[in-house]
C-alpha cells in the first residue's frame, strides 16, 4: 500500500488507498463549508461494475474532471445534511449519478429551506442568512434523492458498503465500512487533522440535535469497529490512518474534554454556581470558541448560533453548576 498523490487534476489531491479505492481532497475550498473529502470506488472484477463515489463534495468543475477520468459514475452516497457535504452534490446528479442520502436529512439536498428548519436555524436566524450561507458555499438543490435508513448496506453489483450510524454529530450522520477492502470511513465524526500534529476544531456539535453523550459513545464504538474490522481509516477532513493507530479517537476525546475545560473556566470566572443564574450572552461575549468580534454581521450570526449550541451542552455537563 502506498498513499502517493496520483492526481492529474489541478486543485485536487488524490491518494491511492488501495488499487481500486482513492481518497480525494479539494486543496482550496472556495468557502468555509463548501467541501469534504470522499472516496472514489473504481470498478473491479466481482464488484461494482461502474464507479461509485462516497461523500466527495467538491466544486463542479472538479466533478466533471473526475467523471472524465474515472466515469461513468453510477451512484453517489452522501453521509449527512451539513453544508460541506451537500453543496455540490447537484453536479454528481447532473453527470448521471443516482444520489443516495440518509433519512431524515435527505430532504436538505432538495431544498435549502429544509436545512434551515431541520437544524432549527429558524429559531434564531432569518432565512435570508441561511440562503446567503448556502449561496456562498455554492449550494444548488438536487432534483431527486434516493433516501435510505442509516445502518443499511448498499450492494453495488456484488460490492458491499455498510453504512454505520454515528448520530452524535447529526441525526442522519453515517460512516462507511467497506468489508472487502477493510476500510472504515468515519466521515465527519471529528478527526480533522489534515496532517499529523496539525490541530483542527475537532468534533462538531453546534446544532441542538447534537449530543456529547452520544458523541462519546460513537467514538468508543468507532474505535472498536476500526480495530476489529478495518485496516485503514479515512475521514472527511484528515489524513489516512492505519490500524492499530488510535490517534483519531484520542484526539476527538481530548478535544471534547478541552472544550469542557474552556466552559468550566468561564463558569468560574463568572462566579456562577447554579444553572438558573446562567445567561448565555455572558458566555458568548467571551468569544470562547470562535473569534466572533472579528466577524462581519452575517458570519457573526451563524457562529453565534453554533457557539450557543456548543456552550449550552457543556454548561449542562459542568460539575461546577447545580
Ligand atoms: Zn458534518
Amino acid at each position: 500500500m502506498n498513499n502517493l498523490d496520483i492526481s492529474t487534476i489541478d486543485g485536487l489531491r488524490i491518494l491511492k488507498v488501495y488499487d481500486e479505492v482513492l481518497l480525494a481532497h479539494q486543496i482550496k475550498p472556495p468557502y468555509y463549508f463548501s467541501c469534504s473529502d470522499g472516496l472514489i470506488l473504481l470498478p473491479r472484477n466481482g464488484g461494482n461494475q461502474k464507479t461509485v463515489i462516497l461523500d466527495l463534495n467538491i466544486e463542479p468543475h472538479l466533478i466533471n474532471q473526475i467523471n472524465e477520468l474515472y466515469g461513468p459514475i453510477s451512484d453517489y452516497v452522501c453521509t449527512h445534511g451539513h453544508m460541506d457535504h451537500m453543496a455540490h452534490v447537484h453536479q454528481w446528479e447532473a453527470i448521471g449519478a443516482e444520489i443516495h442520502a440518509p433519512i431524515p436529512e435527505h430532504t436538505y439536498l432538495l431544498d435549502v429551506h429544509n436545512f434551515y428548519e431541520g437544524f432549527q436555524f429558524n429559531e434564531a436566524l432569518d432565512f435570508s442568512i441561511i440562503q446567503k450561507f448556502a449561496e456562498l458555499n455554492g449550494y444548488k438543490n438536487c432534483k431527486e434523492i434516493h433516501p435510505f435508513n442509516p445502518g443499511i448496506s448498499f450492494f453495488f453489483d456484488e460490492f458491499e458498503i455498510k453504512t454505520i450510524p454515528l448520530k452524535g454529530h447529526s441525526k442522519a450522520h453515517i460512516g462507511f465500512l467497506i468489508p472487502q477492502e477493510k476500510i472504515f470511513h468515519i466521515s465527519c465524526l471529528g478527526f480533522d487533522q489534515v496532517k499529523p500534529g496539525v490541530d483542527g476544531f475537532g468534533p462538531w456539535y453546534g446544532f441542538n440535535e447534537c449530543s456529547i453523550d452520544q458523541y462519546l459513545k460513537d467514538i468508543d464504538f468507532a474505535q472498536s469497529l476500526f480495530l476489529e474490522q478495518a485496516e485503514v481509516l479515512t475521514s472527511s477532513h484528515s489524513y489516512i490512518i492505519k490500524n492499530p493507530d488510535i490517534t483519531p479517537f484520542l484526539y476527538m476525546r481530548k478535544k471534547i474534554e478541552k472544550n469542557q475545560i474552556v466552559v468550566d473556566q468561564a463558569i468560574l470566572s463568572l462566579k456562577l454556581t447554579n444553572k438558573s443564574e446562567v445567561s448565555l450572552k455572558d458566555f458568548l461575549d467571551m468569544d470562547l470558541f470562535f473569534p466572533k468580534k472579528k466577524m462581519d454581521k452575517f458570519r457573526y450570526e451563524i457562529y453565534n448560533f453554533w457557539e450557543s449550541g456548543i456552550i449550552s451542552k457543556h454548561i449542562e455537563r459542568s460539575e461546577y453548576l447545580k
